[in-house]
């Protein structure tokens, strides 16, 4: 649930999870649109698919009890190096180190270094003697994570309070590699076309082929280009949206209509049932002006 989104934000989504579903196999009995209204809201909705896919297969196959090897863990669904590593840690006390932004950041600062100039596996393979002088490892993964997130802090970093401060080479060096460029939004532009009913409905489709948001219900999504829209679209308004790394311009037009095309279907604008990511939510709060 933490990949890209804040631990505020989260927690009222994870104490809603774990008071409902208390153990794998309650969780592993559910499909998948139950998941995804439990998590809707919360955006990327692949991590929703891949978490009920790995419990599934953790009960099936693996008596509902975690693999204790990296490369056993990486074939449950959706977890990669960062979340095998934090597992095998947390779960089984291994001597590993879950590389984060906040981890990198803090490993670049010490060693005044860019973060994408450091090999992190060898780094850690060739100083295990130094990094795990505890046995306490679960705790030593969460302790770095907070220490970036606190201490090595991506603006104004706490220097003065800092335990690394006398052998810390970006506090020592007068050229300083930053480490905390910001990626840029790359802004897209798209034309968003909505069926509507006079019943309060809209028209959704799951065929979708917009990359960012695949296999959801969305209205028909265009890009924005030079060419002018039908004047049977009515223009309703711009607005702006950022998903992940995108920052979207829209223009949404509306068209009332008793016809459909065929892999469309009719929703009501109040559905509170059925899970709707909240990009599409966004488009019921805009056309519901309309009623
Ligand atoms: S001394 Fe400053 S820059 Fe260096 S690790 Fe500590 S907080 Fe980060």
């Amino acid at each position: 649930m933490l990949q890209q989104t804040q631990v505020k934000t989260v927690i009222p989504y994870f104490n809603k999870f774990t008071n409902k579903y208390k153990t794998l196999e309650s969780l592993s009995k559910i499909n998948e649109n139950q998941i995804l209204k439990l998590w809707e809201g919360l955006g990327y909705y692949r991590r929703a698919k891949n978490l009920l896919a790995s419990v599934k297969l953790l009960v099936k196959v693996y008596n509902s009890k975690l693999p204790d090897t990296l490369q056993e863990i990486k074939k449950l669904p959706g977890v990669g190096d960062y979340t095998g590593n934090a597992l095998l840690g947390f779960i089984h006390n291994y001597p590993t180190i879950a590389i984060d932004g906040n981890v990198k950041r803090v490993f670049a600062r010490y060693l005044n270094k860019k973060d994408t100039k450091i090999n992190f596996e060898k780094l850690i393979s060739s100083n295990k003697k130094n990094l795990f002088i505890t046995n306490r490892n679960s705790d030593l993964i969460e302790a770095l994570m907070e220490f970036g997130a606190l201490i090595c802090k991506p603006k104004d970093p706490k220097c003065s309070q800092c335990c690394l401060n006398k052998s810390c080479r970006y506090l020592k060096s007068s050229n300083k590699i930053e480490t905390n460029k910001k990626k840029k939004l790359k802004v897209m532009n798209y034309n968003i076309f909505c069926y509507l009913s006079k019943k309060k409905q809209i028209a959704l489709t799951t065929k979708n082929e917009i990359k960012f948001l695949k296999n959801f219900n969305l209205p028909l999504i265009k890009e924005m280009k030079n060419n002018s829209v039908n004047k049977d679209w009515k223009f309703l308004k711009n607005y702006k949206n950022s998903i992940s790394n995108l920052s979207l311009n829209i223009n949404l037009y509306y068209k009332f209509s008793k016809k459909i095309p065929k892999s469309y279907n009719w929703y009501s604008l109040n559905n509170n049932k059925e899970f709707i990511p909240s990009f599409t939510k966004r488009i019921f709060n805009q056309v519901s002006s309309l009623f």
